[in-house]
């Protein structure tokens, strides 16, 4: 399965390296053309502001929101607050993929970056805690009814899915081992076998 990880900035390397790991073929998506050819999308970690800036200059707002309509889309840190439907502190555009709001920087200036205890809660797995890193990380402030929590850090949700859409406001890639990489295989291996079905 081809999955592409947008590449325009940010902490590419780490998912491609964790997709090898599972067998999936990871690649790095620039354009449209490359998006075409994905079974499902990783936004990685990084600036938010500064994949706005790129994704304005490259044209690519409209292609990764037609994407999104029918594909899995998984955003990490600045990834999901591109994939929310509104963002605060301050507020900003958004690609409007996933109904939740976001608020940047939540854990303040002084506690920007720390290593946390999730607890992630996969469909048919048994609890797992897992130490996660949050690097300048926003919180899901508010979320639709469908969206479904998949972890929690302080009594806060840090991983959601809404339909075939994931979210994480720390860094699964820079954790062992690659649960939630395998969880997105399977959403885009569900989601790729129910389009050719
Ligand atoms: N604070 C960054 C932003 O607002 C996100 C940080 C991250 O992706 N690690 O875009």
């Amino acid at each position: 399965m081809r999955i592409g990880v947008f590449a325009l900035q940010g902490a590419v390397e780490p998912h491609l390296h964790k997709l090898r790991n599972l067998g999936a073929e990871g690649f790095t998506v620039r354009t449209a053309e490359e998006l075409a050819t994905c079974a499902g999308l990783i936004v990685p970690g990084g600036e938010s502001t500064t994949f706005l800036r790129l994704i304005g200059v490259y044209g690519l707002r409209q292609p990764l929101q037609d994407f999104a309509a029918a594909m899995p889309v998984w955003g990490i840190c600045a990834g999901s607050i591109l994939m929310a439907r509104e963002v605060e502190n301050p507020p900003q555009e958004s690609l409007g993929i996933m109904p939740i709001r976001v608020r940047r920087n939540a854990y303040g200036r002084q506690n920007e970056s720390f290593i946390g205890e999730v607890t992630l809660n996969l469909p048919g797995r048994a609890p797992i805690t897992q130490e996660s890193v949050f690097i300048r990380a926003p919180q899901i402030v508010a979320w639709d009814d469908g969206a479904r929590i998949l972890a929690e850090h302080d009594g806060k949700p840090v991983a959601m899915r809404h339909g075939r859409h994931l979210t994480t406001t720390f860094h699964p890639e820079l954790s062992e081992p690659e649960h939630l990489h395998q969880y997105f295989l399977n959403i885009c291996d569900g989601a790729n076998s129910r389009a050719s079905a």
